[in-house]
Formats: C-alpha cells, sequence, structure tokens
C-alpha cells in the first residue's frame, strides 16, 4: 500500500492506529479561545462530535492512512514583484484537485487490491478530522510550533491527505519533537499570529485574514501584511527545517502561467475575468471581493506611486464597497509620505473627501474619510 502511494506522487506516507488523539484537546482549547476567528463550522456540533469519534465518518475505522504532497519550496521573485506574493501552496492548480485524484486512486487501490469490499473515505482538507493530529500520530512528521506539520526529511512544504479504512494495517511509530528551543517562527510572524507555542490565533494569520476572512482587514493589521495577496508563508520561511525540503515532484503544483498579469491589473478583474483567470486555482477560495482586497492592501504597502491611478479608479469605480474601502486606505498610504503641497497628495486627499460623501456605503465612507483626514 505505501509503495503504491509513492508511486501514485505521494512524497510520504504513514499509517495511524485509531486511538484518541492528544492533538484534540488541544484544538478544542483553541476553538474555546474563539482562535478559528470567523470559521464557525469548524466549532459546530456536527464537526465537533465527527472530529472526536471517526467511526462517524467511517463505521468501523481501524486505520487512518496519512499521506503528505511537497508543493514548491522556491519562491520566483521577479514573479513575487509583478504579483505580489502568493503562498506557495497556491502558485498552481488548487491541490484538493489534485489530492482528489490521488486519494481516489489510493483509495480504489486499496479497495480493489488490498481488502476487497473494504470500506473507505478520503480527506483533503474537506472535513472534520485532524489531519494534522492523524499525520504527527502516522510518523509523518511532528506538529511544529508554528502548528503546521514538519519532518527531517521533508521540512514543511508539503500538503496533507488521508484514507480512512476499515481494516486493520500495521501502524508507524510517531517521531520525536524536533523544534528544541527554537523559535524562529514565532519571533518572524509579521502579525505576532503565533501567540505562543503551537497556539495561532487566526484572527492575526495572514493566511486567515487573505482568504478566510470576508470583511475588512483590521485597519491596525493592514501594514503588517506586506504584499502578501493570497496566504503567506513566513513562519515556513523562517524555519531552518526547510533548508532540506526537496523539490515538488508534482508538476500541476508548480507555478501557472500569469504573464501579462500585474498587481494593478488585478484590480481590472470583474467577477467573470475573475472566475475565469482563476479557474482551476486555489484564488478563487478568497472571491474576487477577497481577493482584490488584499491587492488594495498590498499596493499600499509597497509605496510605489505610479499605482496610484488603479487605486483611484477602484475607489471611485468597483462594484464592491469592501474594495473601494480597501482602495481608500492604500491610496491614503501610499501619498502620506508626500509633502503635504505635492500635487499627488492633494488630489489623492480630494478623490477621498469626495468618496467620503459620495459612496453608498456607509463603511466605504467611513474609510475615505479616516484616510482623507490623515491627510489633512
Ligand atoms: S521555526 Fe523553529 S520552532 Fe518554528 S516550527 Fe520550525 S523548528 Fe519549530
Amino acid at each position: 500500500m505505501k509503495s503504491r502511494a509513492l508511486e501514485l506522487g505521494f512524497d510520504a506516507v504513514g499509517v495511524a492506529p485509531v486511538e484518541p488523539l492528544e492533538a484534540r484537546a488541544h484544538y478544542e482549547a483553541w476553538l474555546e479561545a474563539g482562535r478559528h476567528g470567523e470559521m464557525h463550522w469548524l466549532a459546530s456540533e456536527q464537526h465537533r462530535e465527527r472530529r472526536a469519534d471517526p467511526s462517524r465518518l467511517v463505521a468501523g475505522i481501524r486505520a487512518v492512512v496519512c499521506v503528505a504532497l511537497c508543493h514548491p519550496p522556491d519562491r520566483d521573485a521577479a514573479r513575487d514583484e509583478r504579483l505580489g506574493r502568493i503562498a506557495r501552496y497556491a502558485v498552481g492548480e488548487d491541490y484538493h484537485r489534485i489530492m482528489k485524484d490521488k486519494l481516489l486512486e489510493l483509495e480504489r487501490w486499496i479497495q480493489r487490491e488490498l481488502f476487497p469490499g473494504s470500506g473507505s473515505l478520503w480527506y483533503a482538507d474537506t472535513g472534520a478530522i485532524l489531519e494534522r493530529g492523524w499525520a504527527e500520530r502516522a510518523g509523518l512528521g511532528w506538529v511544529g510550533k508554528h502548528a503546521g506539520v514538519l519532518s527531517e526529511a521533508l521540512g514543511s512544504w508539503f500538503l496533507l491527505g488521508e484514507v480512512l479504512v476499515d481494516h486493520e494495517l500495521v501502524p508507524d511509530a510517531p517521531v520525536a519533537e524536533r523544534c528544541g528551543t527554537c523559535a524562529r517562527c514565532l519571533d518572524g510572524c509579521p502579525t505576532r499570529a503565533i501567540v505562543a507555542p503551537y497556539q495561532v490565533d487566526a484572527r492575526r494569520c495572514i493566511s486567515y485574514l487573505t482568504i478566510e476572512h470576508k470583511g475588512p482587514i483590521p485597519r491596525e493589521l493592514r501594514p503588517l501584511i506586506g504584499d502578501w495577496v493570497f496566504g503567506c508563508d513566513v513562519c515556513q520561511e523562517v524555519c531552518p527545517w526547510n533548508r532540506f525540503a526537496p523539490p515538488a515532484r508534482e508538476a500541476r503544483l508548480h507555478a501557472a502561467s500569469l504573464d501579462g498579469w500585474s498587481l494593478a491589473r488585478f484590480l481590472t478583474l470583474d467577477q467573470p475575468a475573475f472566475l475565469e483567470l482563476f479557474a482551476t486555482s486555489p484564488i478563487r477560495r478568497a472571491d474576487r471581493a477577497g481577493f482584490l482586497r488584499n491587492v488594495c492592501v498590498a499596493l499600499g504597502n509597497r509605496g510605489e506611486l505610479e499605482h496610484i491611478p488603479a487605486l483611484d479608479r477602484a475607489l471611485s469605480g468597483d462594484r464592491d464597497a469592501l474594495v473601494r474601502g480597501h482602495a481608500a486606505w492604500a491610496l491614503g498610504r501610499l501619498v502620506e509620505a508626500l509633502p503635504a503641497n505635492a500635487t499627488a497628495r492633494i488630489r489623492a486627499r480630494e478623490a477621498l473627501r469626495l468618496a467620503a460623501d459620495a459612496d453608498p456605503d456607509p463603511w466605504a465612507r467611513d474609510e475615505a474619510a479616516f484616510a482623507a483626514s490623515a491627510l489633512a
């Protein structure tokens, strides 16, 4: 079964016996503290019950087969320059689609060759299962202080998937935690979202804020986001174990072509164009308004004055209040360092005052008024 999993392109495979997971208590405490932000489904009764008892997912479950699939460990600085930073796992095709293809094939092979007639179910970030807890139990790695799984062999640039089976399999031994006294991820996090070892407060996490969070990004966090437009890799970039990360074998996870696109051009995307451009990309998950909100924040933080016209157009003409409000913030941030009599600053203030009076949305009006007042 392991050979078959590796043949299918997975980079590691391990087996966890079905026993109560220590990770569960930790996870419940995280939910109790409200650190899941607006991901309310994680705290639902149904989700909690299923997570606590995997036999609700597969009757008679005896083992969890855990797999890891490596995504690219490197960045393309020239691409980042044009597009803003996109988390490495998200530069190619949506990993859910890739995992689904591979896990389905593994599941079918188990049902056909290994345990004919058996019951099983696959997961890849798709359901009520403690993926990291099972991966740790299956010996794929340990949960690091940044709350992700990492290993000596793979570092942490990998994605997780599982097949739950109703037959016994020889379990793998968990590996020892190797973070030691290191705390680089806690110190390196731009928004201080890792509030204690193994405790990430999603409400401050750039990944959460740029993907799952659907409303305005809190004003005090916007400057800390830099030019991340979808996800964030900082806690993994600083991790010493990633010096040993292997290249990604899976071609579909390599960067998709976005030739001709730039941060400013992203602001011209209407809904159909957004859906077409990101048809197979995980970026669809942020929705058009969320992604363009992130683009505005990135443009504000990059401080490049040539982007004033693009933000101006978004401020006055975007169909989403969320985008107009963040364009207001970004425009104000771009010109705030200019002298009070600089033409660009005076024009930006006028545009912001106009939006503060005329925007149909009260929140966007408030953002524009706030940005205009900072330039007064
Ligand atoms: S940066 Fe250090 S503390 Fe954080 S996960 Fe890596 S080894 Fe562990």
